[in-house]
């Protein structure tokens, strides 16, 4: 064990130094080194052979978890490794890398990003300036690159996330992005990406993994836990068949977007979309009958989710989201 921490160190050092003297002014310019971090942080196996995922702290991003609080993973394929977010600072996605380069010498080929939120992004930036990997991303990221919210979201995290945060850390566009679908393979797998935003957000994608059996969620599929809306323009209806879409393919494996892997990916799968339709069906015969928001939401029996975690946080506001959204459609507004 002690053996292991010494050499991953060594590794880890080694691939600086190449880094920082094997490539002149380039590397000079491009910031050498990230901070480094000082938490625990290894690559777990999920029980699919070749998949493996970082599985990030509870809690919001502070100095306490360096910025670790979601989750990533990658797939190690006969020709390449495929990676599924790149988490939440560039020294977080640095150390990713070093980790891939200590289990096999294999390329990394592409970074699959699941929404452009800070706790999943920022790691790119390792990512573009160590690898060749061309990032994949659903094309209503580009929006939010764009948006003050973004530059605000930065400068949050530049105090919040100091020094792992900084004035180098910036935001990294997708190399290639996709409207509905996108599938490609490599090295004996099969990766099926689908847009299922806007959920959480408005370009929530999933990565299903065959013959691994392997779902990567992102934040819209959660273990047991009432999900949140967060997007003002949530689009139940699409997410709905998204996760159809991938039902139909049965993944057993769930790897969120936070918290525990699952060997029960169809458990959390229908868990969200019965919590989906469930919404939508009170909301829709509300809207239907006139009635307003405050009245149809006490008259709905919650009872089959009021115990369960996040119920209190979210599910009143996922209600109303959901209430706005199928008066939207009721009165034929686009
Ligand atoms: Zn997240």
């Amino acid at each position: 064990m002690r053996d292991k921490k010494i050499q991953s160190g060594i590794t880890t050092a080694g691939i600086l130094a190449t880094m920082i003297f094997g490539a002149g002014n380039l590397m000079a310019e491009s910031s050498s080194a990230y901070p480094a971090l000082s938490i625990p942080f290894e690559a777990e196996s999920v029980s699919a052979e070749n998949v493996y995922y970082f599985a990030g702290q509870s809690g919001v991003p502070g100095p306490e978890n360096e910025g670790f609080t979601a989750n990533s993973g990658f797939v190690i394929t006969g020709k390449g490794v495929v990676v599924f977010d790149a988490l939440g600072t560039p020294s977080l996605g640095f150390e990713m890398i070093a980790k891939i380069r200590e289990m096999t010498a294999l390329p990394i080929t592409h970074v699959v990003i699941s929404h452009y939120h800070a706790d999943h992004v920022y790691g790119l930036q390792a990512f573009r300036d160590h690898t060749e990997a061309k990032i994949i991303a659903q094309e209503s990221s580009a929006a939010y690159i764009q948006s003050p919210d973004a530059d605000r979201r930065l400068e949050q995290r530049k105090v919040a996330l100091s020094p792992w945060v900084n004035d180098e850390t910036r935001l990294i566009a997708p190399d290639m992005t996709f409207d509905e679908t996108t599938t490609f393979e490599s090295g004996g797998f099969r990766f099926t990406i689908l847009h299922a935003g806007p959920a959480h957000a408005p370009d929530d994608s999933l990565m299903l993994v065959e013959p691994a059996g392997v779902l990567f969620s992102g934040d819209i599929i959660q273990n047991g836990r009432v999900p949140f809306l967060a997007s003002s323009e949530v689009d139940t209806a699409n997410w709905m068949s998204a996760i159809d879409e991938v039902r139909a393919l049965e993944p057993e494996i769930l790897i969120p977007g936070h918290g525990r892997a699952s060997g029960n990916a169809m458990a959390a799968l229908n868990f969200t979309y019965d919590y989906l339709a469930y919404v939508r069906e009170k909301m829709g015969d509300a809207v239907d009958q006139w009635m307003q928001f405050d009245d149809a939401y006490q008259q709905t029996d919650w009872s089959r989710y009021k115990n369960l975690p996040a119920f209190d946080a979210s599910n009143k506001a996922n209600a109303y989201r959901v209430y706005l959204e199928m008066e939207k459609a009721a009165l034929g507004g686009s």
